[in-house]
């Protein structure tokens, strides 16, 4: 039985990039070494890291004032980093998920948050609309797409002050306008690669003007003079990263990308309005392309457990919905095909044709 990979992450990866991994854990560049045993100061090595720098710099046609840097730590870790290098007095954000709040625990160690709005209130269920945006903060956080919820800001808008956004779920599934944010970040182990390094986009000019002391490991400044090696990176993770944005720009960058995900997720969307079985916990203008959460209706709520069995034994992997939400999450991320996508939604039929 084929198995259909829907985890929220750690997730689906493209074939291809799993038989390059492979490869290069044998026989990294023709040296007879494994990439897992190579120094990261070694030529082959320095060449990957250019190159998934100038990978990043195309796909998202990145201004050439902002540098990427790649870290360990996952996107928890910039939590506090991006608070201790940028938050001077106040900073405000977007609670539109655990993640945001999670964010602003952090940012609160560093000085005054205001949050500008929250869905909390309804479990998070949209994205605030018409909030104030402080303009005496230092930068406005939001989390583009809420990984638990299945929400996503699917528009870069303007914002009088800085813009920081968490991308860890959406990063690479779309076209993004780079210069409407001042920094951009996320764990690459939704849509770039495997668990392990960690993206951060910055406009050079935001640094520098907090007057905090920061750890060497924690200034951005450090990261961006040493290009990522001031300590050893995560050398696999990036590898894998290099691979998979290989793959996106074969299959034609993010507009095409874009238009696959739209593809992807209008399919299983239509099943779950459809479909009398189920019901999306959504709001639909903030429904996101990459996480598609769903409950059983409330007339089919008994039907949960005999639709996970139903579903497991037809290969569909990873759709139990986060503890918060319950019901399904199917994770439609860059690498997710879409007869996997297609599978699912068979099964949605099915289950309604043998139960209703
Ligand atoms: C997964 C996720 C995180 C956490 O990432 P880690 O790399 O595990 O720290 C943060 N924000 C969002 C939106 C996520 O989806």
């Amino acid at each position: 039985m084929k198995a259909h990979n829907f985890n929220a992450g750690p997730c689906v990866l493209p074939k291809p990039v799993i038989e390059s991994a492979i490869e290069a854990i044998k026989n990294f560049d023709n040296t007879g070494i494994g990439v897992l045993e190579i120094s990261h100061r070694s030529p082959g090595w320095e060449r990957i890291m250019e190159e998934t720098e100038a990978l990043w710099r195309e796909l998202l046609q990145i201004p050439d004032n902002y540098r990427v840097i790649f870290l360990g730590g996952g996107a928890s870790t910039q939590f506090y980093t991006i608070a201790a290098n940028l938050l001077g007095k106040k900073a405000a954000y977007l609670q539109t998920g655990v993640w945001a709040k999670k964010a602003i625990k952090e940012a609160k160690l560093y000085g005054e948050v205001e949050i500008v709005a929250s869905s909390e209130e309804k479990n998070y269920t949209y994205i605030p609309k018409g909030y104030n945006v402080p303009l005496d903060a230092d930068y406005l956080h939001i989390t583009t797409n809420n990984t638990i919820y299945g929400t996503e800001i699917k528009e870069d808008f303007d914002c009088p002050i800085m813009l920081v956004a968490d991308m860890s779920s959406d990063i690479m599934s779309r076209p993004i306008d780079v210069a409407k944010y001042g920094l951009i970040y996320g764990g690459a182990q939704k849509n770039v690669g495997p668990a392990g390094v960690t993206f951060v986009i910055i406009r050079e000019d935001i640094l520098g003007k907090v007057d905090r002391t920061l750890p060497t490991m924690v200034d951005y400044r450090t990261h961006i003079k040493e290009s990522s090696m001031f300590n050893t990176p995560p050398v696999f993770p990036i590898f894998v990263m290099h691979e998979t944005l290989k793959w996106i720009k074969e299959l034609g960058g993010l507009k095409e990308m874009n238009r696959i995900n739209s593809e992807k997720a209008e399919l299983l969307y239509s099943e779950i309005d459809r479909n009398p079985m189920f019901t999306g916990t959504a709001e639909k203008a903030d429904r996101s392309i990459m996480n598609i959460c769903f409950v059983m209706s409330e007339s089919y709520k008994e039907k949960e457990a005999d639709f996970m069995a139903f579903a497991k034994s037809r290969g569909m992997i990873g759709i139990k919905g986060h503890r918060s939400v319950g019901g399904f999450r199917a994770s439609l991320y860059n690498a997710c095909p879409l007869e996997s996508v297609q599978a699912l939604v068979d099964c949605m039929r099915t289950f309604e044709q043998e139960n209703i």
